[in-house]
């Protein structure tokens, strides 16, 4: 098959099941032909590239030139980058086609997909027997919608609390999210600096493991990008896991989990112990802050970042009867009610009177998870496993959850302690629930360790 016969089944599939899934909020059939035809005439060269012809949808947070791109929000109304973010360039450098931008919650604050300017993704899995719309997890919705429904080979999407691995799993497929500073975060619309990281979402292990070879790299333009060599991560799958130590934390065992997230964990284990691994209980004592002091530092480092939205210098502006007045109509128009609820939290936190209560609180308690993880890792633990999600997938405009954002919040609670240490972390598939719906493993590892990851969740997969 040709790069472009490839892309026309591509632009056909999304022509067919888009309206209904929502995935895409931008398709770019012009610029996905041109690019497909270019990868044509450079594998006839035989200069092709790693990724020569593979369709790619893009998350809508990464800057693409000429592009809209607009973090799915109001206020970046019209925003054509003039640049490109350095994880898509590496993916055109290495010569994948671009599809179109695909669509998150608004500047990644969400975990269902619903806080999207453009509406709600569907998750194209149902509950057997059931016509019941359900969300494909969030924020990186689209891009798991988009891969499991097969409107792109692979997917790029970012993880600041779990927006990588938290739609995997809803949705059957694999993401991780690498360690912090192993892509570069040049050109992708900041939520919380100190805890975003762009990754792969892909059809199986194998996929994501060729996506994040070529979207990692170290840049200059993002200091805290890492230099370090980015290993051949395919070379490791069906590398055995004999000798390997696996941890199970128990304060992974919530209350109110379900009985079939439960099985699913020792399920997991026992592949793992087949496959040569040996088990170990680990403890991991300060689990129990990490969901807390996640939603006050990831909210702070937003409010600072989305301050830079001022009607000036991006999208949307709202005319005043002066400059103040301007800003205000702007940011009260262009920004969505989660948005706004997380600005004035991160304000909150961060204002002189309780800066040192909550912020600076914060910061201590991440600085204790982070210790908690090497104090295992130095014991000898290679990964640790853990269920992706406390449940399946959920429905679409679920009344319990919108009545209470902390329920919503909720979904992070395995997911967010890895952030907060800057580890990486992957969600593969492992099973389905007792309504047929995915349901995902996570395994976190050290830093710059995601080879032990990749090797280990081909086992599970
Ligand atoms: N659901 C989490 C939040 O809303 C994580 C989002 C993300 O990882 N971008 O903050």
């Amino acid at each position: 098959i040709t790069a472009i016969e490839l892309t026309e089944a591509y632009i056909s599939a999304i022509d067919a099941a888009n309206e209904r899934l929502n995935a895409y909020v931008k398709v770019t059939p012009d610029l996905a032909r041109v690019m497909a035809r270019k990868s044509d005439e450079r594998i006839a060269a035989g200069t092709a590239g790693e990724l020569e012809g593979i369709p790619l949808g893009i998350k809508d947070l990464f800057a693409t030139v000429g592009v809209h791109t607009q973090a799915c929000s109001h206020i970046l109304d019209g925003f054509e980058p003039r640049y490109e973010s350095t994880v898509t360039q590496n993916l055109w450098d290495d010569g994948a086609v671009m599809l179109g931008k695909l669509n998150m919650d608004e500047f990644a604050m969400g975990s269902s997909n619903e806080t999207s300017y453009y509406g709600p993704v569907i998750n194209p899995w149902r509950a057997e027997g059931s016509n019941q719309q359900l969300v494909p997890g969030g924020s990186s919705g689209g891009s798991a919608a988009a891969v499991a429904a097969h409107l792109c080979a692979g997917a790029t999407a970012t993880d600041t609390g779990g927006s990588i691995r938290q739609p995997a799993a809803f949705t059957g497929t694999v993401g991780i999210k690498p360690t912090y500073g192993r892509c570069s975060r040049w050109g992708t619309v900041a939520f919380a600096s100190s805890l975003d990281q762009a990754g792969p979402i892909a059809r199986d292990v194998r996929d994501a493991a060729i996506l994040l070879k070529s979207m990692a790299s170290v840049d200059a333009k993002d200091t805290t990008s890492v230099d370090l060599p980015v290993p051949d991560y395919e070379a490791v799958l069906g590398q055995s896991l004999k000798g390997m130590k696996i941890g199970i934390p128990n304060e992974y065992r919530v209350d109110g989990m379900p009985e079939e997230i439960e099985t699913l964990w020792r399920q997991g284990i026992a592949w793992l112990k087949d496959a040569g691994a040996d088990i170990v209980d680990i403890s991991l004592p300060h689990t129990k802050y990490a969901l807390p002091a996640y939603y006050i530092v990831a909210p702070a480092e937003a409010s600072s970042n989305l301050a830079r939205y001022d009607g000036v210098r991006y999208g949307l502006r709202v005319d005043g009867k002066d400059i103040v007045d301007m800003y205000e109509k702007t940011r009260a128009a262009g920004f969505g009610k989660e948005v706004k609820r997380r600005i004035m939290i991160g304000t909150y936190v961060l204002s002189a009177g309780y800066y040192d209560a909550y912020y600076i609180r914060a910061q201590k308690v991440r600085t204790l998870i982070k210790r908690d993880f090497e104090l295992a890792f130095d014991a000898g633990v290679d990964a640790i496993l853990t269920p992706a999600t406390p449940s399946s997938a959920f429905g679409v405009a679920d009344e319990n959850l919108a009545a209470d954002p902390v329920k919503m919040y909720l979904n992070d609670i395995f997911t967010v302690t890895v952030n907060m240490a800057g580890l990486p972390g992957i969600a593969v598939p492992a099973g389905l629930d007792q309504k047929g719906l995915p349901l995902g493993l996570q395994l976190i590892g050290k830093a710059f360790d995601e080879e032990t990851l990749f090797k280990t969740a081909y086992v599970i997969e």
